[in-house]
């Protein structure tokens, strides 16, 4: 299972925020499970965030303390800095200049290099990640300029990678996306204020609206009456991640203007039209290949079926190898509905495969419950290259698809047949060009220069190099 790094939101309304933050957060916790975190401003700063899930980290009385007009909030998965409560966002720090607090979605390709710089400098960092870094950049261009707009922009200059934050400074709120737009921010407005967000879920549970997204490399001021636009630095070809229609957002979610479940369901429908199968069912892997599984059997008229129970009550982490068999462990996440699997012909959809050991244990299932064929059908392309960005897909030697060919990983899986969504086709499904993507984990080419990478646009690998 692929995971993203973190949701973030940012309120700024005319009454207390705590609860519309919290509301919100519950609505991206998808996005990230491992903590959650919310800053609101009164006269002064007030910060709390805990390991847990939303609902475990804040209750009626935090809520309550939490009082504030503005404020930000944070869910988190961490794929870089590591898992523990330092790294919990928002993070905070107190200026001459006044408080600054911080939660960023993504991942900087240049944090090593600016830690390094930076520490030579004398500066000391308390935590492993990424924000650290934006905030205290911020913190010292905020002293020079005491603007700060001016300040983010700087800040944009230096540093190197994905990043869709929301800012609190001294009672204002500022959304920022990266110059690429490659992790989502959208703009709402609610009742009696606005909002920025990961997603535009978190504004339809608020009976809010979507005004528009953020731009690539746009910074908002947003506050409870109006907002201000303000660019953030030279306008780049965009670069939205690709698996945020594919799988990471919630299929209720309009990124980038773009409904994830319509983008889903057009998977599903070039894979049918491109390979067909004269099955019994289109069985999804529950619950990332559904929507894709609805396209496929809309297009295909092979009826959709659900043959795969999903046990929503395992975590992946209390699976002790050592305890449970394979075929058990697989069981307890997923077991098969008999009379949809038994001598039936299945065309099994799913978003993505990355190390495939799953997808094997589940075609090893499906058949031992008697299938006669099982058709694999994916809604990504293969997954051959890291993602530098803020997913957890990092090393070469764990994705299936480095260095073979369908044929020879449709024979690791087992599977009847396999088909992966093309590039192209999956372009055409998203309806954003080309060049308007960020596909660096199926293409190999990355919108901005990762070094020994490919970069987007560039014909050589040889004529590399650092900005
Ligand atoms: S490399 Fe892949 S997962 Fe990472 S941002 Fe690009 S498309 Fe998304």
């Amino acid at each position: 299972m692929l995971r993203d790094h973190c949701g973030v939101v940012g309120v700024a309304a005319e009454s207390q925020v705590s609860n519309t933050i919290f509301n919100a957060l519950r609505m991206l916790q998808h996005r990230g499970q491992e903590s959650a975190g919310m800053a609101v401003h009164a006269h002064d700063t007030l910060i709390h965030k805990d390991m847990g899930l939303v609902h475990q980290v804040f209750n009626p009385t935090i809520l309550e303390y939490l009082r504030g007009t503005v404020g930000i909030g944070h869910v988190r998965y961490s794929t870089t800095g590591g898992s523990s409560l330092e790294n919990a966002q928002p993070i905070f720090v107190d200026t001459a200049e006044g408080q600054l607090a911080l939660v960023h979605n993504g991942d900087l390709v240049n944090a090593q290099q600016l830690r390094d710089h930076y520490k030579t400098k004398g500066w000391a960092f308390t935590t492993t990640g990424d924000s650290e870094i934006i905030i205290r950049l911020l913190a010292r261009y905020l002293a020079d300029t005491h603007d700060m707009i001016r300040s983010i922009r700087t800040v944009m200059k230096e540093i190197k990678g994905s990043y869709s934050m929301v800012i609190m400074y001294n009672g204002k709120v500022y959304g920022v996306r990266d110059p690429y737009g490659i992790k989502p921010l959208v703009l709402g407005k609610i009742v009696d204020g606005h909002m920025v967000s990961s997603e535009s879920v978190a504004l339809d549970l608020l009976d809010g609206e979507v005004i528009r997204d953020v731009m690539p490399g746009e910074i908002v001021e947003v506050g409870a009456e109006i907002f201000k636009s303000s660019p953030g630095g030279a306008a780049l070809s965009p670069a939205h991640c690709m698996f945020e229609w594919v799988y990471f957002a919630r299929a209720d979610s309009v990124l980038d203007t773009k409904l994830a479940y319509e983008v889903r369901r057009r998977i599903g429908k070039a894979l049918a039209r491109a390979a067909p199968v004269d099955a019994d069912f289109v069985v999804p892997v529950p619950d990332s290949g559904r929507a894709h599984a609805i396209g496929y059997s809309y297009a295909s008229g092979v009826p959709y079926a659900e043959g795969l129970m999903k046990n929503r009550y395992v975590d992946r982490t209390f699976i002790m190898p050592s305890q449970l068999s394979r075929e058990m462990s697989i069981k307890l996440k997923l077991n098969p509905i008999r009379p949809v699997i038994e001598d039936k012909s299945i065309v099994l959809v799913d978003d993505s495969i990355v190390r495939g050991t799953t997808m094997r244990q589940i075609v090893q299932l499906l058949f031992k419950f008697g299938a006669k064929e099982v058709h694999i059908r994916v809604g990504s392309p293969p997954i051959i290259a890291p993602c530098y960005f803020g997913v957890d897909i990092k090393h070469r030697k764990y994705f299936i698809a480095n260095g073979r060919s369908v044929e020879e990983i449709r024979e690791i899986l087992g599977a009847t047949s396999l088909r992966y969504i093309t590039v192209d086709e999956l372009v055409e499904a998203i309806e954003l060009p080309y060049d308007h993507l960020c596909l660096g984990c199926v293409t190999g080419e990355y919108p901005l220069p990762i070094p020994g990478e490919k970069t987007r646009f560039q014909a050589r690998l040889d004529s590399f190099r650092q900005e």
